[in-house]
């Protein structure tokens, strides 16, 4: 049986004697089950996860109280144990009962409500969520396999065993009858470029249509801004306090379906966003929600232990740190944005300034003369000065080559001092594209196609055919000139900041 990182660790767990409740608390959360719907409010955040796993609304749980200690048997197994592992229960000298762990879940008040305290008061905060659940036919003496695995007997501590170790101990646990069972869950699929955008394309989808959640409607600005993180952190994914104060004053200033002022708790407005839904349901989530896990990476997090931690998938991360794969997303989730909100600002807000424009951002200090204060979206101002700047020898050459006819309609506009036409970079020298001031990377265009081109309204397939991005359509044929060659990679970088998938 696999799970997430690999092949299947095993859990050894204890149940406990009657002094601690023990065997009622096994009849009681693993036999019988705990109704969702009785501890909804404690499982707050993770009610959605649990629901997905448990159809039927009624989950099985066991969980252990916290250790002081850093790097003892049970510490280890807290920290790393995963999903897709099994579990073995222990009481009496033997292995009576086995499952698989669902679901990890750090949640004191849901411990409390489900088992109570022990008499010092600790709950048993650190949960698994377990899945078939099996008594064994016979109990299995648990000395030899102890033994095997270099522990001491009896069992003292819950204990983690490697895979490797697992592996060691099969043939003991096949010999008393407890053959592997055809794994339930299956491990998830490599996340590749193509499964990226499909997971892009539910949400744009989700947006669409009558009787929408207004949940669904500040998922693509959420995951906008995600990705406006990684690209303004090159590569990094954002850190929780971000996540605190960033995100939601993103939601409060451009989701007009919410009415509440920012009185709600961060966690509330996060389940709103709909980022808990789909964290169960898509792979572009991931979701921490062990305090340890917390711990163990930075203090800081660990302050927020009781509030899961939600973010991209690494896998996703990794692909988002393309700029072009950037742009691409950009294009394929704009869309879906509400109709009434400036994108444009949106976009510079999140950190995407110049994903919509072919031509970019450029730096205030790299254009002279540039004013600062004025009204509206500074990136509008910049668009306007870049189309000054680039009034290179390189732009001048390609219009004289093409006599200021535009590449695209021909057309060759007459003005009272001779024809007029614009140099268009393919691959913007500004922000995000930084592409390169040469005769290969510049297109002859009318004013018109320029604006078209430059908002990637239109773009050039690998056949050099301009097509509309949205249908697809075709507009004309690229002309060429002899002297003018074309780079096919800058075309091709256009073509995915238009949503194009080559
Ligand atoms: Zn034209």
């Amino acid at each position: 049986m696999e799970n997430a990182s690999g092949v299947a660790q095993l859990i050894l767990q204890l149940r406990g004697g009657a002094n601690i409740r023990g065997p009622q608390n096994y009849a009681h959360s693993v036999e019988h089950g705990i109704r969702l719907g009785d501890v909804a409010a404690e499982l707050g955040p993770d009610l959605a996860a649990l629901t997905a796993l448990y159809p039927d609304g009624v989950a099985r749980f066991w969980g252990s109280t916290p250790t002081n200690q850093m790097n003892n048997y049970k510490a280890r197994a807290l920290r790393d144990r995963r999903v897709g592992d099994d579990v073995l229960f222990y009481a009496d000298t033997a292995f009576f009962a086995r499952a698989r762990i669902l679901h990890l879940l750090h949640n004191p008040a849901a411990a409390k409500r489900i088992w109570g305290t022990d008499d010092d008061g600790r709950t048993w905060e650190h949960m698994m969520a377990l899945g078939d659940v099996e008594r064994l036919e016979r109990p299995v003496p648990a000395a030899p396999i102890l033994r095997r695995l270099g522990l001491s007997v009896p069992l003292r501590s819950l204990t983690l065993a490697t895979a490797a170790d697992y592996a060691t101990i099969q043939p003991l646990l096949a010999a008393a009858g407890v053959t592997p069972r055809e794994p339930t869950f299956t491990a998830p699929r490599k996340m590749t470029r193509k499964r990226l955008f499909k997971a892009l394309k539910r949400v744009v989808d989700a947006c669409h249509g009558q009787d929408v959640d207004p949940s669904a409607r500040r998922l693509p600005l959420t995951v906008l801004w995600n990705i406006g993180q990684i690209a303004s952190a090159d590569g990094h994914p954002a850190e929780p306090q971000h996540l605190r104060s960033d995100l939601e004053s993103i939601l409060q200033r451009y989701d007009a379906t919410d009415s509440r002022p920012g009185d709600a708790e961060l966690s509330g407005k996060l389940r709103d966003s709909g980022l808990w839904e789909i964290a169960s349901s898509s792979e572009l989530w991931e979701v921490d929600r062990s305090g340890l896990h917390g711990r163990q990476r930075s203090d800081r997090r660990a302050m927020d232990a009781d509030v899961p931690l939600i973010g991209f998938a690494s896998a996703v991360t990794a692909l988002l740190g393309d700029p072009e794969t950037q742009g691409r997303a950009v294009a394929v989730l704009s869309p879906a944005l509400p109709v009434d909100i400036d994108k444009a600002a949106f976009l510079a807000d999140v950190g995407l300034a110049g994903y919509d424009s072919a031509s970019g951002v450029l730096d205030a200090e790299e254009v002279a003369g540039s004013e600062a204060g004025d009204q509206g979206p500074a990136r509008r101002k910049t668009v306007q000065i870049e189309r000054i700047v680039r009034s290179s020898a390189v732009a001048e050459e390609v219009k004289r080559l093409h006599g200021h006819r535009c590449q695209i309609c021909d057309t060759r506009l007459a003005t009272r001092f001779g024809f007029y036409s614009e140099a268009a970079h393919i691959k913007g020298l500004g922000r995000p594209h930084v592409g390169s001031d040469q005769i290969d990377n510049v297109l002859c265009l009318c004013p018109n196609h320029h604006v078209q081109f430059d908002a990637f309204a239109i773009f050039i397939d690998s056949d050099l055919v301009v097509r509309w991005a949205v249908s697809g359509e075709k507009i004309g044929k690229l002309r060429l000139h002899p002297k003018h060659p074309i780079g096919v990679d800058n075309l091709q970088h256009h073509r995915r900041f238009c949503g194009k998938a080559d």
